[in-house]
């Protein structure tokens, strides 16, 4: 392996950085991250952009959005956002239009975009009906959606990734939110079945499991609850610690490229063990 310097020009050999020969993961693909204008979003964005892909952002929330998109610009990669409401169609026809538009072709799509209303889910006798029906939209239809107008251009790109986003909502029951453990638990089920359908095709579907990541849904749905006690949360976990929204983003880098070329239909679990034992 060899590097050319010649005064600014660098010359890069097989897919390695030149700074500590570090291997580019997602060099020439593009990728469309929902969700990404804060939190695990946000991380997965700035880490696929590093990892060498171009990055289509999309998020309801327009200021982080084009916040996000200005950090990979200054760090010399290439974005664009686009706002969009995930759980609309007239908006995902237009995000998925637009990302061609722009970059030509689409490998990797990222349905990370989420919501977590701890204060109007409810109890299934108890939830209202117009929020059980925005819950599920924004969770589960947008991955619905997504898939359906992403991945014909992944197709038509030679195959690619799609990562889902579960919760631990999906194998343990959160009582008193089950709007949101329906959805997640559906989002399981649909990657499994995508994964027999779409293999064929060279498109590998997983999805991510997180739980206890410290984002700002985090904050809102669990430390911010008044009496909330850290400690006793903190030893209900093997790892007793809060991961962090690149401990997702590694996992989603993982899913998104060639490292992980035998992988599908798998649920890739990222919760510090909160999943694995019961330690209440
Ligand atoms: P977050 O609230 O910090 O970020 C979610 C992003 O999704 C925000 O930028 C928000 O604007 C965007 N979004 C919400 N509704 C949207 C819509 N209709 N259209 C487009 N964008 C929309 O949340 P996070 O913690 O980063 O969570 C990301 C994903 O991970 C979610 O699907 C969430 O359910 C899942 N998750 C997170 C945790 C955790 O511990 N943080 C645990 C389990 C699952």
């Amino acid at each position: 392996m060899t590097y050319q310097i010649l005064q600014k020009n660098i010359t890069y050999a097989d897919d390695f950085y030149l700074k500590g020969c570090v291997k580019v993961r997602l060099k020439g693909k593009v990728s469309l991250i929902t969700g990404a204008a804060r939190g695990i979003g946000r991380a997965s964005a700035l880490l696929f952009s590093k990892e060498g892909s171009n990055v289509v952002i999309a998020d309801i929330d327009e200021e982080g959005g084009q916040k996000t998109k200005s950090e990979i610009i200054g760090n010399g990669g290439k974005a664009i956002f686009i706002k969009t409401d995930v759980s609309k169609k007239e908006d995902v026809l237009n995000l998925v239009d637009r990302s061609i538009r722009e970059f030509g072709k689409l490998h990797i799509l990222y349905n990370n975009a989420g919501v977590f209303w701890k204060n109007r889910d409810g109890h299934i006798t108890d939830i209202d009906e117009a929020i059980w029906d925005k819950i599920i939209d924004i969770n589960l239809k947008s991955t619905y959606l997504c898939c359906k107008y992403a991945i014909p251009e992944i197709i038509k790109s030679g195959g690619g990734s799609v990562i889902n986003t579960a919760s631990s909502a999906a194998v343990l029951g959160i009582p008193g939110c089950d709007a949101y453990t329906a959805s997640k638990g559906a989002i399981v089920a649909i990657t499994r079945s995508m994964a027999a359908e779409y293999g064929s095709f060279n498109i590998r579907v997983n999805c991510i499991v997180p739980t206890h990541i410290e984002t700002p849904m985090f904050e809102e749905s669990t430390k911010s609850v008044p009496g909330f006690d850290e400690d006793k949360f903190l030893k209900t976990f093997p790892l007793g610690k809060y991961g962090k929204p690149e401990d997702i983003a590694n996992a989603a880098l993982f899913l998104a490229s060639d490292e992980s070329l035998f992988v599908t239909g798998s649920m890739c679990t990222v919760d510090g063990g909160a999943t694995s034992t019961y330690m209440h």
